[in-house]
């Protein structure tokens, strides 16, 4: 598998790579960031979302709990009601984090948990235990699902566990099985799903309109749309060209960003979301009639990681509105976000500050100019409202 820092970026999967490292970070920090990339057979979606494992920390759990237990908040049937002390004597260790898949022929008892056949036919000490399924595990990490519009199609079962586990964050897991007490679990996780809409069954928005709602964001991968992208490729890949990679280069890559992500994620706990920019997103919401609250708490979560992710020094108007079609697009109808869209395009005139019509520069100057602004120096455009207008607020705070 080629590392993550070795796959092609262009501009039709770019919002795929940042919103796996979005979806870490966030996980770490304790809140799910539901993912689901549609597009054609060899767009990369799944060797994106795979090769993604190279990126994500070491956690800490109580030693031994299959259930990854953090010693800080344990939440298994085992160690929820035990005291910091006796917590302290099981010591704690340090484990991956998970990234666990579920495939087609999975049975419920694998994906949310049976019977610990091992425990009841122990012939010394007989007894009855619940052995976690792959949901359970993945707690505090990443739940991977290839071809989820066939999975909701052929698994009505499994497709509810997801619902109950996506409805709510953290999400919760209830666990039935015969001979044994009904076992109720918060579990902590992020699912990545691909699928093709092309294919059958068709989009999962059809398919199970409900489940399509859970995911916070659907990035629909598009292709290389410039010749120098592919040419770029086409080096990468002609044998004569290829250089021996050293695999020491990726590795110090990701235990860069493994250690950014543990920071970013600490930022993501204590930044919020500007009041000016709440009221922009309520007021989308509100003007053209949207369904979902879902959707607009999305962008909010989004806007927060984006500016992290992006090291913006804060969170900026651009920020929400690259959130707007990944968190709508599976949402509203094709008309709906154009106008939702196009309505912003025309605010540019108004908000001359907030520049959107910057949006339109092309990706390399953006690059050059992230890289130039990377010392300190800041553009206009990335301030914060309150910074630029000294409002009565902000010269008499006491006042207020
Ligand atoms: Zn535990």
């Amino acid at each position: 598998m080629k590392p993550y820092y070795a796959l092609a970026r262009h501009d039709g999967n770019q919002p795929l790579f940042n919103l796996v490292e979005m979806s870490i970070v966030s996980t770490l920090a304790g809140e799910p960031l539901h993912l689901h990339a549609e597009g054609l057979r060899g767009t990369g979606k799944t060797t994106i979302m795979r090769a993604a494992r190279e990126l994500m920390p070491k956690i800490t759990r109580i030693a031994g709990c299959i259930y990854n237990c953090d010693p800080e908040k344990p939440h298994c049937p085992l160690h929820q009601h035990m005291s910091r002390e006796e917590i302290m004597a099981l010591g704690t260790e340090e484990i991956d984090m998970p990234f666990l898949e579920i495939s087609h022929s999975a049975k419920v008892g694998t994906v949310a948990g049976s019977i610990d056949l091992a425990k009841i036919t122990d012939v010394n000490n007989p007894k009855a235990a619940l052995l976690p399924g792959i949901i359970p595990q993945a707690h505090r990490g990443i739940l991977f699902i290839d071809e989820i519009n066939r999975l909701a199609d052929t698994s009505p079962e499994i497709t509810d566990i997801l619902l109950d586990v996506m409805g709510n964050k953290p999400g919760r897991l209830q666990i039935e099985e015969a001979g044994l007490p009904t076992v109720e679990l918060t579990v902590q996780v992020s699912v990545w799903a691909a699928s093709n809409p092309d294919e059958d069954p068709g989009p999962l928005e059809e398919v199970r309109r409900q489940l399509s709602d859970r995911f916070d964001m659907v990035v629909y991968m598009g292709r290389p749309s410039s010749v120098d992208v592919v040419v770029k490729m086409l080096e990468g890949s002609d044998r004569a060209r290829r250089e021996e990679v050293d695999p020491r280069i990726y590795e110090a890559r990701n235990r860069e960003f493994q250690q950014r992500a543990l920071e970013m994620a600490e930022a993501y706990k204590s930044t919020e979301l500007p009041d000016f920019l709440r009221s922009f997103i309520a007021r989308i919401y509100i003007k053209h009639n949207l369904e979902s609250i879902r959707a607009i708490e999305a962008v909010q979560q989004g806007a927060v990681l984006y500016s992290i992710l992006k090291k913006h020094k804060q969170i900026m108007i651009n920020d929400v509105i690259e959130m707007l079609p990944l968190a709508l697009k599976h949402r509203v109808d094709g008309d709906t976000l154009l106008k939702i869209m196009n309505g912003l395009e025309s605010r540019s005139s108004r908000d001359s500050i907030l520049n959107i019509k910057d949006r339109r520069i092309s990706k390399a100057t953006k690059e050059r100019e992230e890289v130039y602004f990377e010392g300190g120096a800041r553009r206009l455009k990335d301030m914060g409202r309150q910074e630029i207008i000294a409002t009565e607020k902000a010269l008499n705070p006491n006042d207020f």
